[in-house]
This record gives C-alpha cells, sequence and structure tokens, in this order.
C-alpha cells in the first residue's frame, strides 16, 4: 500500500511555482549530490560577489519535496555571506517550509549539501586562482637600482620574509662608490669617521645577500603599469615595485666641456681618485657640498685648488667651512662663472667672469671638476606615466608610493634631502608599508 504523508501549504506553494530555476551564468561554484536511496539528484550554481551570494539557482531530478526544498534554500541564500549560507542546516530549510513529512526529510538534507558543495567548489576554484596568479611573479618586491636607497630597502624587504630582488646597471652602492669610494661619511649616525662609502656599501652587500636578496648586476630598460620591469637578461614582474635609480652628475654647459670630457683631457664630474691630480692646478665648479668635499679632497695632491663658485656664500656645513679656511692652497672665488674651458690637446686654462666687478678673468689650470649639481634618473619612467616635479624628480606620499599603485620610490629620486640616512629611512619606510600590502598581518 503506497504511504500517505500531508505537505504543508510553503511546500505546495514552493513545488508548483518553484523560484530560480536553471543555470548561472559563468557560474563560480556548481553542487551536484544525489541520494541514493531514492535515487534523487540536485544540482545548484551560485554567483558570487565580494563573499556575498548573488545568484543562486538550481536543477533537480527529484520528487515534489526535491523541487520545494531547492526552491527554497535558494531563496534563504541569496544575499547572504558564504559564512552564513555554510551555516544553512537541513532543520533550516525544512522549517522555513514549515514542516516535512519525516520520509522526505533526505531532500531538505539534499539541498543543503548541495548548497555548500557549490561553496566549496568556489573555494577551491578561487584558492588555485589565486596560486596560479601568485606564481605569475617572479618576486614580492623588486626594486630598481642598488645604491644606499635600494640595497637597504631590499635588505629590509627581506628581513620581513618577502621574496627580494634588486637590479643595479653598474656599481653595487650608487653614486657613492664610483664617485668617492674612500670618502668618510660623516653624517650618518654611530658610523662618522668609521666608514668609507666602501666599508658601508660592503657591508650592505653582505647583509643583502646573507638574507638572500636576488642580486642581478643588470640595467632596468623598462618598467610597465602591470608591474613588469624589462632588464637586460628578460621581463621580471613583482607585486611591488621600488624605484630607487638616484641620480647623476649635472653636466655645466660650459662651452669647451664636451670637448675635453672624454678621454682624459682634463674635464671631469668627480674626483675618484686623488692621486691622478698629484701637482695639477685644479679648478672646481660649484659652490655646495659635492665641490667643497672634491676640494678638500685634493688637499694632499694637487698644487693648486680654486672653487668658483656663482653666489657669494658656499652651501655647506661650518665645519667644512673652517676645514677650507685651515688650506692654504685652497682659494674660493665667490661671484664667478666659468665661461670657457680651453686648450689645444689637454685643459689648458678657465675663462671666467667676475660677476660682481663684470670683469673677464683668465686662470691657468690644467683640470676641472664639475660639481654643479644631480640630475634624477628618472627619464626611463617617464612613459610610466608617474607624476615628477619640474626638475624630473618623482612625487609619492608618506609612504614613499608613487601614484601608480604598487609602485613606490625611494632616496634621491624622490627626496628634496639628498643624504644617505634620507634613502635608508626611506627604505624602512618602503619594507614596512610592502609588507603589510603584500602579507595583510593580523594587527592592521
Ligand atoms: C660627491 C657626493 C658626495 C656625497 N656625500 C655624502 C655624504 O657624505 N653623506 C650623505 O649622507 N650623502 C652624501 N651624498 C649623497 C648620497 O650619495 C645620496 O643621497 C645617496 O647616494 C642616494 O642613494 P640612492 O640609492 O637614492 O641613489 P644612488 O646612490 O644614486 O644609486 C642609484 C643606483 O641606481 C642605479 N641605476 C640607475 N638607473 C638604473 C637602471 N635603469 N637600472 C638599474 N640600475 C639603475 C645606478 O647605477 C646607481 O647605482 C653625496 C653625493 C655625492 C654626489
Amino acid at each position: 500500500m503506497e504511504e500517505q504523508f500531508e505537505y504543508s501549504e510553503k511546500v505546495m506553494e514552493h513545488f508548483r511555482n518553484p523560484r530560480n530555476v536553471g543555470e548561472v551564468k559563468d557560474a563560480d561554484g556548481i553542487g551536484r549530490v544525489g541520494n541514493p536511496v531514492c535515487g534523487d539528484l540536485m544540482e545548484i550554481q551560485i554567483k558570487v560577489e565580494n563573499n556575498i551570494l548573488k545568484d543562486v539557482k538550481f536543477k533537480t531530478f527529484g520528487c515534489g519535496s526535491a523541487i520545494a526544498t531547492s526552491s527554497m534554500i535558494t531563496e534563504m541564500a541569496i544575499g547572504k555571506t558564504l559564512e552564513e549560507a555554510l551555516k544553512i542546516t537541513r532543520g533550516d530549510v525544512a522549517a522555513e517550509l514549515d514542516g516535512l513529512p519525516p520520509i522526505k526529510m533526505h531532500c531538505s538534507n539534499l539541498a543543503a549539501d548541495a548548497l555548500h558543495a557549490a561553496i566549496k567548489d568556489y573555494m577551491t576554484k578561487k584558492e588555485e586562482k589565486a596560486k596560479v596568479e601568485a606564481e605569475k611573479y617572479d618576486f614580492d618586491v623588486i626594486i630598481v637600482g642598488g645604491g644606499p636607497g635600494g640595497l637597504t630597502t631590499g635588505i629590509l624587504c627581506a628581513y620581513r620574509g618577502l621574496k627580494t630582488a634588486i637590479f643595479e646597471a653598474s656599481n653595487w652602492g650608487g653614486i657613492l662608490s664610483w664617485l668617492c669610494p674612500n670618502k668618510m661619511i660623516e653624517n650618518f649616525p654611530g658610523l662618522c669617521e668609521k666608514s668609507t662609502c666602501t666599508d658601508l656599501v660592503e657591508s650592505w652587500v653582505n647583509e643583502a645577500k646573507k638574507l638572500k636578496v636576488e642580486m642581478k648586476k643588470e640595467r632596468v630598460n623598462e618598467i610597465t603599469q602591470d608591474k613588469k620591469i624589462i632588464a637586460e637578461s628578460g621581463a621580471y614582474r613583482g607585486k611591488i615595485i621600488v624605484l630607487a635609480t638616484g641620480s647623476s652628475p649635472s653636466t655645466g654647459g660650459i662651452k669647451g666641456e664636451d670637448k675635453f670630457s672624454k678621454n682624459e683631457r682634463g674635464v671631469y664630474y668627480y674626483v675618484r681618485d686623488p692621486q691622478n691630480f698629484v701637482g695639477k692646478r685644479v679648478l672646481v665648479v660649484g659652490g655646495g657640498n659635492s665641490a667643497v668635499d672634491a676640494a678638500l679632497s685634493l688637499a694632499d695632491t694637487a698644487d693648486l685648488i680654486t672653487i668658483a663658485h656663482r653666489k657669494d656664500e658656499l652651501r655647506v656645513v661650518p665645519q667644512k667651512i673652517e676645514r677650507l679656511k685651515a688650506i692654504d692652497k685652497i682659494k674660493v672665488l665667490y661671484n664667478t662663472e666659468v665661461l670657457e674651458i680651453a686648450g689645444t690637446e689637454k685643459v689648458e686654462k678657465a675663462i671666467m667672469k667676475d660677476l660682481k666687478e663684470d670683469e673677464t678673468i683668465q686662470q691657468v689650470v690644467d683640470s676641472v671638476v664639475l660639481a654643479v649639481g644631480l640630475t634624477p634618473n628618472t627619464e626611463i619612467f617617464k612613459k610610466l606615466g608617474l607624476e615628477m616635479d619640474e626638475k624630473g624628480y618623482l612625487k609619492t606620499d608618506k609612504t614613499q608610493k608613487t601614484n601608480i599603485d604598487g609602485i613606490y620610490a625611494v632616496g634621491d629620486i624622490a627626496s628634496d634631502l639628498q643624504l644617505v640616512v634620507v634613502a635608508v629611512a626611506h627604505g624602512a619606510t618602503v619594507a614596512h608599508n610592502a609588507y603589510i600590502e603584500l602579507r595583510k598581518p593580523y594587527w592592521r
């Protein structure tokens, strides 16, 4: 004899007018379950947006209560977060339908199981997608430039467990290690009179290697909006890119400069080795730290050192002025502009103008050192659309982030104050923010 049971009004209503039947376009998750006893089959498809079930549809091959429970669970689930939807039980579905005959309870079980299976399918796919996405990146952080800014950013990123690479086009240590490797860094607290540029750079490089920073000695030629860098050996992707390309000595635009600046003919932009100036009469052009440092570094080797400065005051700390005053063979010509560097094969004289007296003067010299400022190495970023000031320095916020998401800038290219200690502080700021951005720690 066939078993008799009563369905509630709600069950009947959902059976006659089932909601959300069919398939979800481009479903994010699909759950299929079956009951081996009654042979019912159930499929639920879901669409998820921001962790919320935006759409839920079902298909069933089953009895009237299978249709009603599926219809009901789709209504219950839409608009809920995934976590809330995972908590919907067979009992909840049955209760919403004002009860089911005990023999039909397995139908509500089926509906809840199919929904949970669809959510789990979505989560598995999401994890797989994230894994594939993560594999597309070669590094967490790629740093372009291996000067004080780049090296210390690399050290501090690696210290925080971020997979880091630094690309350096020429010398590790940046402008200091090729312009003045033997200079003492007097204004780096804790190291005053203890470390030359070379010592400092050596310890940074060793530290970076110890922390497994990938050190790539190659030029970066381009950076794309999607954070890919095109280097000499190929393309690399970083989740975060840090620009640390520093600056290069500016040219003076002086007549004759071009002719004598190549092949050791007497015009230089820095004093790398004072021994090359033994017995020479040297004119240093400029009035800032670089010019005064160049003059002081020649005190033991050159015969006569003249500093020509356009203004009536030098832009250096007082102790450097005192040192200059104590060295007889260093003379400073204030209010003086260099008009021409002249000679036949090599530099022989400089023609200058005394701006106060409006007089032209000539001085016999063997070498000219142009310490007339620095130009930021930001040319390669122009295509990228990074915001810069009129001099080509990059604009950043207080976390060193540029106007492009995921691209940071440190050191001289992003600072009004061009000091090693500032570049290092930028490195610390970026490492902290990169860690927060990539690792999303619980405390943020
Ligand atoms: C003569 C002189 C003396 C100085 N003395 C002092 C001092 O006593 N104390 C002090 O605090 N500061 C001093 N400074 C300033 C100090 O050198 C800078 O503030 C510091 O070097 C900035 O570091 P940075 O990493 O930003 O740039 P940089 O040191 O300029 O390093 C940038 C690096 O990026 C690399 N690079 C550029 N383009 C690319 C590319 N496309 N691909 C790959 N690599 C690239 C360059 O080769 C370079 O090695 C001095 C500067 C000069 C010029």
